[in-house]
């Protein structure tokens, strides 16, 4: 059955298809982490449904509260109306949220994607500030909508939408294994972030003035690259010197998933806008930005979408919220994410096609190199992408799904749920230390 459906979907689906591609799998049932395909086969899940999926699929809590409004008969499209679903939600998302934020801070419901929420924080930036420019960076990746798609970083990504670049400039994002600077570390981070105030505020840059910095704290797509603290505090101090909002993109990185609930909390910024989608949604669709109370100048409709009351979403979202909170399910990944990168370092050292190993909580990265070819000045050996490929087939046969990521999809990335258990980190080391060493012969 499994192979048919694959055969009629390739036929039928676009060219533009991506993880059917490299991840023929035909899911039929999912628990947690465990995924089960058309051909019975069962595979430990560390794509999460790009990230989604916070409790793993079909946690009895999320289904519980499902199953709840099914069965109250509340409406399941609500447009922008309040209801007693959405007021439960926004309640659990304030309650999760930087203190500033939590006592003054509006929310606006986007749709049902990221990329939705991106346009919208973008649009609110370019209302408030009457500037036309925006601030992104490198291996950035924030959607795939025009505004979100300019932002983000890859050239491939941009390209195929004609240019839809003109009002962003790119900055360098400190990446300490390839770094921009030739330095990394917190030294690194100080020069990124001082050429970076250097380029504001020289007339000649070019650089147009900015409605917004637009920023992910760790950036996913782009290879599982987790900004300093340090770097962080300085991209806050210099935006807040120079009135340009600083919109941080917790799309991927929220919920628990880098080892605190939100990831700018282990820097202590505080954004001026946090944009969410994915696990806020507890695996249905919802996006949401929320930011300080004195950027709420939308006039009435300014910003709307259809969407934006899917109310089985909030409801999943808000059992997912809860969940995490009362479980210190952020916690959890640190020491598991912790674990997990202290084997693969252990591996590394042996290993030498792994070139990197990184990542905060459960959003970890392993980058793959060319162990023969010559290092550059910095001792960086080139991009391995083929062997990335082949690393997640050689771990799909294993009964192991990941995903590739990073500017030249050479870094291997590992999302498994936050509710992995003791014995599933095991198994995805195992599986994956196997994978690695099988694609290399
Ligand atoms: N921002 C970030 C940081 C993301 O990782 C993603 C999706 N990978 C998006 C935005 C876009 O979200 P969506 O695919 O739901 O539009």
């Amino acid at each position: 059955a499994g192979e048919g459906i694959l055969r009629r979907q390739a036929q039928r689906e676009s060219a533009a298809r991506t993880y059917a591609r490299s991840l023929p799998v035909v899911p039929v049932r999912a628990r947690g982490m465990t995924v089960e395909g058309a051909d019975g086969r069962r595979y430990l899940d560390c794509l999460s449904g790009a990230g989604a999926l916070a409790l793993g699929h079909n946690h009895p809590v999320v289904l519980e509260a499902i199953r709840a409004v099914l069965d109250s008969g509340a409406p399941l499209q609500v447009l922008d109306l309040a209801t007693p679903v959405k007021d439960a939600f926004t309640t659990a998302l304030f309650e999760t949220l930087p203190a500033e934020l939590a006592e003054h801070g509006r929310i606006q419901f986007c749709g049902p994607a990221g990329t939705d929420a991106v346009e919208a924080a973008v649009k609110l930036a370019r209302i408030a500030t009457g500037r036309g420019g925006l601030l992104a960076f490198s291996g950035a990746y924030h959607g795939m909508t025009a505004g979100a798609l300019a932002a983000t970083g890859d050239v491939a990504v941009r390209s195929a939408a004609g240019d839809p670049d003109a009002r962003v400039t790119r900055l360098p994002y400190p990446y300490d294994y390839r770094c921009p600077f030739g330095v990394g570390g917190d030294r690194g981070a100080e020069l990124s972030a001082r050429w970076i105030a250097q380029s504001l505020d020289d007339p000649k840059s070019g650089v147009l003035p900015s409605a917004a910095m637009l920023v992910e704290a760790v950036q996913g797509e782009g290879g599982v690259i987790p900004a300093p603290d340090s770097w962080l505090r300085r991209m806050r101090e210099i935006t807040a010197a120079r009135g340009i909002p600083l919109i941080v993109d917790e799309v991927q990185t929220g919920v628990g998933r880098t080892g605190t609930f939100w990831a700018v909390e282990r820097s202590g910024i505080v954004p001026d806008v946090m944009v969410l989608s994915k696990a806020i949604g507890g695996s249905l669709p919802l996006a949401v930005i929320v930011y300080r109370e004195d950027l709420d100048v939308w006039r009435p409709g300014a910003h709307a979408g259809t969407f934006r009351g899917n109310q089985l979403a909030m409801a999943a979202g808000t059992a997912t919220l809860r969940f995490v909170r009362q479980h210190g399910l952020h916690e959890r990944a640190e020491t598991l994410g912790n674990r997990l990168m202290s084997r693969l370092r252990g591996l590394a050292a042996h290993q030498a096609c792994i070139g990197d190993v990184r990542g905060r909580g459960l959003m970890i990265g392993v980058e793959l190199v060319d162990s023969s070819a010559e290092p550059d000045d910095f001792g960086t050996l080139p991009n391995a992408p083929r062997l990335a490929a082949r690393v997640q087939q050689e771990a799909l046969r294993r009964g192991l799904i990941v995903e590739l990521g990073g500017r030249h999809a050479s870094v291997v990335r590992l999302l498994p749920p936050l509710t992995i258990t003791d014995e599933q980190v095991e198994a995805v080391f195992d599986r994956l230390a196997d994978a690695i060493e099988a694609a290399q012969v």
